[in-house]
């Protein structure tokens, strides 16, 4: 079962649910591997600790034009969605940055003048928790281009029970990139206004998406009771409710498994996850 975790915004406490979840559901004796997909700013190894055991780099496809083939029709810079070829007089440009590596350009090129070449753009790293099996990628400073790292972090995943993508944060590409085929998306938020607000981003998404998803409201003992009214009106199935504690809060900041450090956070954990492996009612 494929899992991910993500929010609509940032500081919701995503990632605390996610190595959570893996730690209790470890600790029960499933099989678990812990995905972290948010690629440009990885942090769950903050939390679980592991131990690398292999290190590799993260590779793209890119184009390259041979100038001796290329006739400048201009073929490969209309067929590209993403304005990462251009024709410009007698040159055709390639901006790498922008670069989708969908191969499109290759196959419409009629002169057979662009082959692909990899180009490094990040790590991945894999190891072990414990019993939990961890995989995480690093996107290259500077690299714009997500997708093809956490796609290679989603490649990784060994065969386990339960699989957990931690999730960028937010609603665009590389979110859409690390929920593509999950099981079952569980949407963090909490009872804020800016909690709401990036929820129902993150709900159009989903639907967009056509995902199982339910939420998890964090600190759900602040705040207002707009979310739950915005739920319970969409037919959204809430399925735990973390209160805010300062032990969780102190556990997180000293780099902590919160899950360990604080029992009543790991039996709301417990629960979440029961519900998930009995088919919740999303
Ligand atoms: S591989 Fe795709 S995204 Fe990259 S330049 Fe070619 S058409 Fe554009
Ligand atoms: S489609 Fe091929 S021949 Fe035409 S401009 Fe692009 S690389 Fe050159």
């Amino acid at each position: 079962m494929k899992i991910a975790i993500a929010s609509g915004k940032g500081g919701t406490g995503k990632t605390t649910v996610a190595t959570s979840l893996a730690y209790v559901a470890a600790s029960d004796g499933h099989s678990v591997a812990y995905l972290d997909c948010d690629v440009e700013e990885p942090n769950g190894h903050l939390f679980l600790k592991p131990q690398i055991i292999r290190e590799e780099p993260i590779r793209k496809w890119i184009p390259v034009v041979d100038p001796d083939r290329c006739t400048h029709c201009g073929l490969c810079s209309q067929a590209c969605r993403y304005g990462a070829i251009a024709c410009v007089g007698e040159e055709t440009l390639i901006f790498t940055e922008l670069c989708h590596s969908c191969g499109g350009c290759l196959l419409v090129c009629p002169e057979d003048a662009i082959r692909e070449v990899p180009k490094p753009i990040g790590r991945l790293r894999t190891g072990k928790s414990g019993q939990v099996e961890f995989v995480e990628g690093v996107l290259d400073v500077g690299e714009a281009m997500s997708p093809p790292a956490i796609q290679a972090v989603k490649d990784t995943a060994p065969d386990v029970e339960l699989i957990l993508y931690d999730c960028p944060p937010g609603t665009s590409c590389p979110v859409i990139e690390s929920v593509r085929g999950c099981d079952l998306l569980l949407l963090v938020t909490e009872p804020t206004p800016f909690g709401l607000h990036d929820l129902k981003l993150a709900v159009e998404m989903a639907r967009a998406l056509k995902l199982r998803f339910g939420v998890v409201i964090n600190r759900a003992d602040m705040g207002d009771r707009e979310v739950w009214d915005y739920c319970s009106h969409q037919r959204i199935a809430i399925l735990a409710e973390i209160p805010d504690e300062l032990a969780v809060a102190e556990a997180y900041s000293r780099g902590e498994m919160a899950a360990e450090s604080v029992p009543r956070l790991a039996e709301q954990v417990r629960r979440l996850l029961e519900m998930i492996l009995s088919g919740a009612p999303v």
